[in-house]
Parts: structure tokens; sequence; C-alpha cells
């Protein structure tokens, strides 16, 4: 076979050589160890939990070395595109901390390495197509995508389960001889009636044989030598991922690829890809794909369409961006808390990310820890800044709300001040959803009383209560004065204004001292539970204070 002339009918356009090619292409000039890693997803407008982990790994290992760090945007299966959903995404990571060097960036395309969308790359996947042919490494083949389709479906049916593997890999075996016995003037027949073709992999390699591999993430792997003659180029001339994957990391000067361990079974395809076409292999980190429990606690794989699989679900949930960062350090590398805990007020841009602490076998997702770590994230933030998201998040999802919340920005600022700072500071919240529901209750719109006073006490004691406590209020009084008034209600009324003494003899006593706070508690808070109710007095004021506690007595 004359491949140069098979090469020719086949790519007739495709002129320039590799060589030409790749001056375009020069080697990136970085300091020693620095690496050059991408997020390389499909545009479907839908933005997975999960993809958070491989482009998180890749940015902290590219801006970590001093590297770089890219978005290539694979639209090579144009049937799943979504207009615009490239400029989404770049928005959404960026929210979560995910900045792009090149590619499509928050300042538009930026890059020496471009085009960073495979659709656009077409003419230089061509080139090493050609190259391939010319050296015998690839051929065409003309079965139409349907027939190819068709193949494919039969293979997934219940038949699977009796096919005669002995006999399928035959089948498959003639199959590929016949596919790769196709002569020139077959190739001229075809072309010549204007039918497409998809053009293979000559494969050459024995399954019998073994490939050693490292894999940064899952450690050393062993796996058969690709024999299968998989396709390069579809019949649209547009790259499989495989094909797109090798030309696009050479090109780019990746050093390290970083994806879901879904393509592991693809790996002895890629290492045959790779050294056919002459490039260094780059370094790979296959990570383990996100779990969740089932109703049952089976781990199942947290699918499309499971709550939290959609990025965009966590800022309308109220999860703000630095929680589900923090949360996604957690479960990224195992020494993370403990760095943090150690360190509680750094970003977690400045924890050193190591590749050796990631999970081998899969990080297990859960609402839980992701809330408790977020109530650390929120309480830690400044009463400012925890005003400036709530608002944002209001603005977009309860409008009502964040008007109230702008009408007195200083006024919202001292009740999210409320047990702030310090050792211990207030965990009320794991998101900005919740803070309504906290602090409703110093807005007249929304202050509504919503516990139940405690059956043991009767009306006319709580009444007592709180016209006594009403009676004596002096707004002047600082926490403690303000406490001991409340003992002196206490008294007054027949309970005992020391617990401790109290649990000595309940029968001597209607109840304590932390009974009359809970029911001024609920008559100024509507609740049972309340930051702390001195303090919410003092920022209420004395006159909607009283106004609360005599309208509650009024409906008791
Ligand atoms: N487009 C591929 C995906 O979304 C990218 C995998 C890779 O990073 O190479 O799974």
């Amino acid at each position: 076979m004359d491949y140069q002339l098979l090469a020719d009918l086949l790519f007739p356009s495709v002129t320039k050589t590799r060589e030409e090619l790749e001056k375009e292409y020069p080697a990136r000039s970085l300091p020693e160890g620095a690496k050059v890693t991408r997020f390389a997803p499909s545009p479907t407008g839908f933005v997975h939990f999960g993809g958070l982990f491989p482009a998180t790994v890749g940015e902290r290992l590219a801006h970590q070395s001093g590297g770089v760090f890219y978005l290539r945007i694979e639209d090579t299966d144009a049937k799943r595109e979504v207009p615009g959903a490239a400029e989404g995404l770049v928005k959404t990571l960026a929210n979560y901390g995910v900045n792009f060097d090149e590619g499509m960036t928050l300042e538009g395309e930026k890059g020496a390495y471009g085009p960073y969308k495979q659709s656009l790359r077409r003419d230089i996947y061509h080139v090493y197509a050609k190259e391939l042919v010319v050296k015998g490494l690839a051929y065409p083949c003309f079965s139409s995508e349907e027939d190819l389709e068709a193949l494919k479906q039969v293979n997934k049916k219940e038949e699977l389960k009796n096919t005669d593997w002995t006999e399928a890999e035959a089948q498959r075996k003639a199959e590929q001889d016949r596919a790769r016995a196709i002569t020139l003037e077959e190739v001229k027949e075809h072309l010549s009636k204007g039918e497409p073709f998809v053009l293979r992999l000559l494969s050459g390699g024995d399954k019998d044989k073994k490939v050693r591999f490292t894999d940064l993430i899952k450690g050393n792997l062993e796996f058969p030598e690709n024999d299968e003659d998989f396709v390069l180029l579809k019949s649209d001339g547009i790259p499989t991922y495989h094909f797109a994957h090798a030309v696009d990391d050479h090109l780019m000067g990746t050093t390290h690829v970083i994806r879901g361990e879904e393509w592991l079974p693809s790996l002895a395809k890629h290492v045959q890809l790779f050294t056919f076409l002459g490039f260094k292999l780059p370094k790979y980190m296959h990570i383990a794909q996100i779990m969740r429990l089932d109703e049952n606690g089976n781990k199942k794989k947290l699918s499309k369409r499971d709550m939290g699989a959609n990025l965009d679900d966590y800022s309308r949930m109220g999860y703000c961006a630095e929680s589900v960062c923090e949360y996604v350090m957690t479960l990224l590398n195992s020494n993370y808390e403990e760095w943090h805990a150690k360190n509680p007020e750094l970003p977690y841009t400045d924890f050193p990310f190591s590749i050796k602490k990631m999970s081998v076998s899969g990080c297990l997702f859960d609402f839980d820890k992701l809330n408790d770590v977020s109530k650390n994230v929120l309480s830690r933030m400044t009463a400012e800044h925890v005003y400036d998201l709530t608002l944002a998040w209001a603005k977009e999802n309860d409008p009502d709300f964040a008007e109230l919340l702008a009408s007195d920005a200083v006024y919202a600022t001292s009740i999210l001040s409320i047990g702030r700072g310090g050792k211990k500071p207030r965990k009320d919240f794991a998101r900005l959803s919740e803070v309504k529901d906290y602090m409703g209750f110093f807005y007249d719109e929304l202050f509504e009383i919503k516990d139940a006073l405690p059956e043991q006490f009767s009306k006319e004691d709580v009444k007592a209560c709180i016209t006594d406590f009403t009676k004596n209020y002096d707004e002047s009084l600082d926490n403690t004065g303000w406490f001991d008034s409340v003992k002196g209600v206490a008294e007054r009324q027949g309970f005992c204004p020391d617990v401790k003494a109290y649990k000595q003899s309940p029968e001597s006593y209607k109840g304590h001292v932390g009974d009359v706070s809970s029911f001024i508690r609920l008559a100024i808070t509507g609740k049972l539970n309340s930051p702390d109710l001195y303090t919410v007095m003092q920022i209420l004021g004395k006159e909607r204070s009283l106004a609360r506690l005599d309208a509650f007595t009024q409906s008791l």
C-alpha cells in the first residue's frame, strides 16, 4: 500500500507538516517544577459538583508551582453543546476560586497555545491524522456511523450476558482484519461516491502483553495492551476524545492530566496513541468519583439528578462559595482539616496541597459535613462580610428580605455582630438562606411568635413575670445588671433566682430564673432559642422591646 497516496486521498487539503505546526507551539518556558494543568469539560450547560474536584486540583497544582492552568472546551460532541455554556462555566468556577490563565477567562480568550475550543482545532488534528496514515498507523473505515452505532447498541443489550465472548472476540478481530485490508482502489471508489469514513488507529497491540503504568493518585497499575483499532476521527472529521486528548495535551504542554477515574479503562488506548504519535506521555492523576449514600446506606455515584450534583444548586441553596471550597478541600486532602485547625485564619489557598494525600478510592459527599464546615466558615467571617453575602443571596432569591436588609445596613450588621469574634463564635447557620429565620424577628414585618410556651407554666404566672420585668426595665443597665433584674423578677414571682438551688428542691418553686428569661425571650424574639437576649433588646431598643412584651401578655 502506498500510504502517502492514501493520506493524500483522505486529507487532500492538509499541506502543513507536523514540524511546521509544532513550531507554532514551542515548549513553554516555566520555572523548574512548574506544572501545566487543564480543566477540559464538555460544554453541556451543567457544571457538575464533581467537576469542581479536578478543577480545584488542577488550579492548586498549577498555581502552587508557578505553572499554568488553562481551560479547554471539549465540544467535539456537537449534539450536546449548549450555547453560552462556556462563559457560564467560567463565571461559576471563578466564584469557587478556580480561575484560568489561558483559554476562556473572565477577561475573554487568552493564551498562545490555542485555539482552546476543540471544534476550532480541526485542521490541527488532521495534520497528525494524515501523518499517522503516512506511517501506516491509521486507516479509513467506510462503514457508516449508523452501522457502528447499531453494533454498539447490540453490545449493550441484554444478550450481553449470554454472549459467547470468545466468539464475539473472534468476530471483532475478523471485522478488524477485514477493515484493515481495504485497498487503495476501494478507498478511491468510496471517496468518489462521496461516502464518509472514520479514521481508525491500526493498533497492532497484543492483549496478552501487559502495560505498566504509574498514576499519581492510583499508584502502580497494570493493564493489557490495547489491541482495538479505535476511532481517531469521526465521519465528520471531528476527533474522538482519545485523539483530541493526545494532540491537545501534547501541543498545549500539559504536564499533568487530571481527570475522572472513568477514563482509566481508556488509558491503554492513550498510552499507545502517545507512543504512535511520538509524544511524551504526561503524568496522569485519575480522581476517584464522588459517592453518596443512598437510603439504604449503600455508596452510589453522585449522579446528575442527585441533589447537590449541580454546582449552581449550592448558591441557590445559600451555601457561600468559601464554604463549598473549604468542603472540597476537606474531601480532597486528608490532612486539610488538621492544617486548617492549626491555621484557622489562613485562606485555603495557603494550604500546601499534596497529591500524596488524595483519596484513592472515592470521597463521600455528605450534606451534614458540608453544613458543619459551612457553619464554621460563616462564624469566622465579619458581620459585614456575612451581611454582604446574605444581601447578595437575598437579592437573587428573596427580594423582600433583601429590601429589609438594604433598608438599614448598620442595623442588620449590628444584628449579625452578635456573638461574632472571639474564640468561640456563634454558629447559627450553615446557609445564607437560614439567615432570615435566624434574624427575622428583628424586623417587625417578619416578627411572629413561632414557639409555644412550655406547658407547665400557667398563663397568669407568665403574665405576672413579664409585667414585673417590664415595670422595672432599665435600658441603661449592663448585661449583669439586666440579668440581676430578671433574677429579681424570679424572686418576686415565686421562681428560684438560682438554677442550682432550684435543682435541689424544684418542688419549692414555680420554676427558675432561666424559665423567666425564656418567657421574655419568647415575647421578644418569638422563639425559645435566640442569641443573647440582653443584646437583642439593646438592638431592638426599649420602645419596641416593651411593645412586644406588652403585645405578648395581651395575647395570653
Ligand atoms: N471532556 C472530558 C470530560 O469531560 C475531559 C476529561 C479530561 O480531563 O481529559 O470528562
